[in-house]
């Protein structure tokens, strides 16, 4: 480092500045770090009860594993695409057949609300 940015105290003001960025990088990385914890800990729970919940249903009305995996592929086909997960990302507006995103709850061309289902995310 050149004697100037010694003499005018920039070397330190910026070996400052890098270390306060990496102090909250660190702490940035720390709390996402916590934050999928907590969503991996809430998954697990969810996951536990669902199991209870189609033990439950399966056992008291004489369902079977096979009828709930025909429903869960009934399901995950309502997107149009056997992948997991039955979220869909875009779709036509009933009103004007534009085409928007599940994001808004109204067309952004028309206006037209539209009525989400309790599981989409
Ligand atoms: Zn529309």
């Amino acid at each position: 480092m050149p004697n100037f940015y010694r003499l005018y105290g920039l070397e330190s003001a910026s070996a400052a500045g890098a270390s306060a960025d990496a102090q909250r990088a660190s702490t940035t990385a720390h709390n996402a770090e916590l934050r999928v914890r907590a969503l991996e800990e809430s998954l697990a729970k969810t996951l536990m009860i669902c199991e209870a919940l189609w033990e439950l249903v399966r056992d008291k009305g004489g369902l079977t594993d096979a009828d709930l995996f025909a429903k869960i592929q009934e399901v995950d086909l309502r997107d149009g695409v056997l992948d997991g997960k039955n979220q869909v990302k875009a779709f036509p507006c009933p009103q004007c057949q534009r085409t928007v995103s599940t994001r808004h709850a109204r067309c952004l061309y028309c206006g037209h609300t539209f009525s989400k289902s309790t599981f989409d995310l």
